[in-house]
């Protein structure tokens, strides 16, 4: 089933989450929970308003970040049993934004899944590389190393539950998004990681999604191709209307 998740990053305040999820909301009447599965991941301030607007509906919340470390002396940090109790069901863990801001590193990254998975948070986690990487013929040999030690020592039914979200660097927030064939290709290499790592049944069930400027008009074009499980999606997903068009364009 299509995840679509919007990741809002240090975007809306506590007032506009309201705002925007009473609109979201209002708007997103055919809803069908069997059919696609829609996150939204505000920042950390807006969780708590989020959760309650989402109360009873079929929505799912995320969180952007989180710290591997149950509790302790980590100024400005957040644990996992903080997301919980406001009924946080996923977490984005090393989108490229924290890898090169906050020197996240595939060895962080794999200590974050494994202690969401221990907390029963659902790790959304990004991969992709870079334009220079992309150029030199490196995409594939980058993307099987981040996936190697980003799933480092974690159990094939631990494994399951990752989402994974391809997200070429070059794509992100600047409107030049993969094409659908380029998508396609990288998340078929993803899945035979995958079947290389753990197995075959579950390269075919893990989910894969494709981020980078997706829009109402390029999401069709993508989930064209059943290997593409769904979107993340930014800076579109501020606009409700916006992100409601991209999760109904599988219904
Ligand atoms: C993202 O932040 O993960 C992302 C894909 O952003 P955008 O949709 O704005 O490219």
């Amino acid at each position: 089933m299509p995840i679509f998740a919007a990741n809002w990053k240090m975007y809306k305040t506590f007032s506009e989450t309201s705002k925007f999820i009473d609109e979201f909301k209002a708007n997103f009447k055919s809803f069908n929970k069997s059919k696609v599965e829609a996150v939204i991941c505000p920042p950390f301030t807006s969780l708590s308003k989020a959760a309650e607007k989402l109360a009873g509906t079929e929505f799912s919340l995320g969180a952007q970040n989180m710290n591997a470390e149950k509790e302790g002396a980590f100024t400005g940090e957040i644990s996992p049993a903080m997301l919980l109790e406001f009924g946080v069901k996923y977490v984005i863990i090393g989108h490229s934004e924290r890898r090169a801001y906050y020197n996240e590193t595939d060895a962080s990254v794999n200590k974050k899944l494994k202690f969401a998975m221990a907390n029963n948070l659902l790790p959304i986690l990004c991969v992709g590389e870079t334009i220079g990487e992309r150029e030199a013929g490196k995409t594939e040999s980058k993307i099987q190393n981040q996936i190697k030690e980003d799933f480092g020592g974690i159990s094939e039914q631990d494994a399951e539950k990752i989402v994974i979200a391809y997200e070429p660097i070059w794509a992100i927030g600047t409107g030049k998004n993969a094409t659908s064939k380029d998508a396609v290709d990288v998340v078929n290499f993803i899945r035979k990681t995958i079947s290389e790592i753990y197995s075959k049944p579950l390269s075919e069930k893990i989910r894969v999604q494709y981020g980078g400027s997706v829009k109402p008009e390029n999401i069709v074009e993508y989930m064209k191709d059943e290997t593409i499980d769904g979107a993340l999606i930014g800076g579109a997903s501020l606009e409700a209307a916006k992100f409601i068009k991209i999760c109904e364009s599988v219904l």
